[in-house]
């Protein structure tokens, strides 16, 4: 199958056959991962090494990031973030419904001051920004807006501690990691399977706001315990672990960006010859993870499902605030399938 799912989505191969193997026997102990305890030496080996590869392949100092492996999936940093670093205002970047959301959340804490919006674009850009002000507690940013299929180039220039949902890009490109203090995301994309989300955090910025916070939401408290507050989601880490260690294997963010910037051009000059085919975002700010586009008229769209069908190419429906199509280009998408994608859009072009 040739899956273009926006997330969970596709993971490497060799990933499934050693968790599956680990479901079975983990590394010959005649236990399987599911029944291990979260404190037993092995988890506590798995937890150390996913924490560290975390940081290492985004070249982040271990002397100020730290990981966390958290359950409750990117929304509850949403309110997390805020709940930790609001103290009186945050300045947000509005480029869509994550983003939104966040903003819904931070207002539960404090001032929101909208430093830039792509609403008046219906999200197909990113906006210019305004970032005078250097008295926010934080800049909070979406790098990648899985939906709409824009992302920045760039990290935003600001004074002030930066916090990024990195959910749909993290590990799929360099960036400038070293200068957002708090990055975070979900894990079902380029990550692992669904159920966790990670954060890697400066720890010098927590601490800050005098509020009382419920130890389960405190990134202070989850630091004290080393990650190990509550029962963890073992085969959830180990399992990022595994793809971790797979990215690592492939060369890194370094390798794995050229890989994800020849797939996303491949697709996008395909679209772009096709006179039936819109895509949504502006060029300039094109994502290289989910690109977005429909057909110029809805009847084609019976004609391109059927051809998937036949293609086994599989989930491309965009979502559902959008509608049309969405091609989701995660790191453990191969080329492979992005040439069947092209094929069947060849085939479509001589239908209409
Ligand atoms: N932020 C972004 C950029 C996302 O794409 C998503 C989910 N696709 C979320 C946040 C929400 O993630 P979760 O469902 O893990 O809470």
């Amino acid at each position: 199958m040739h899956n273009f799912s926006a997330g969970p989505c596709v993971l490497p191969r060799e990933v499934y056959q050693q968790a599956a193997q680990a479901v079975l026997d983990y590394q010959g102990s005649g236990l399987s991962i599911l029944e291990i305890s979260h404190r037993s030496d092995d988890f506590l080996s798995i937890l150390a090494e996913a924490r560290s590869l975390a940081l290492d392949l985004l070249h982040l100092d271990k002397s100020k990031y730290k990981t966390l492996f958290m359950q409750g999936s990117a929304s509850l940093e949403f309110l997390r973030v805020p709940y930790n670093l609001l103290k009186t205002e945050a300045g947000y970047i509005d480029t869509g419904v994550w983003s939104s959301k966040a903003i819904a959340q931070a207002e539960l804490f404090g001032k929101v001051r909208l430093m830039g919006s792509s609403k008046i674009t219906q999200y197909r850009t990113i906006p210019e920004l305004v970032l005078e002000n250097s008295s926010l507690d934080y800049l909070h940013f979406t790098s990648n807006n899985t939906i709409y299929g824009t992302q920045f180039n760039e990290v935003p220039k600001v004074n002030v501690p930066l916090v990024c949902d990195m959910s749909s890009d993290i590990y799929s490109r360099t960036f400038d990691y070293s200068k957002i203090d708090l990055i975070y995301a979900g894990v079902q994309k380029n990550i692992g399977p669904a159920g966790l989300s990670m954060v890697l955090v400066n720890e010098s910025i927590l601490g800050k706001t005098n509020r009382v916070i419920p130890n389960i939401l405190d990134y202070n408290e989850h630091l004290k315990t080393d990650n190990l507050y509550h029962t963890a989601n073992v085969f959830g880490v180990y399992s990022c672990l595994l793809n971790l260690r797979w990215l690592q294997n492939q060369g890194g963010v370094e390798a794995i960006e050229k890989r994800n910037e020849s797939k996303a051009k491949l697709l996008y000059e395909t679209l772009d010859t096709l006179d039936f085919v819109e895509t949504y975002s502006d060029m300039n700010c094109r994502s290289n993870m989910n690109v977005v586009f429909h057909f110029n008229n809805k009847s084609i769209d019976a004609m391109f499902d059927d051809l998937c069908k036949e293609a086994s190419v599989v989930n491309l429906k965009g979502h559902r605030t959008l509608g049309g199509y969405r091609a989701s280009l995660y790191n453990a998408l191969d080329i492979e399938s992005v040439h069947v994608l092209i094929e069947v859009l060849n085939q479509l072009e001589k239908q209409v």
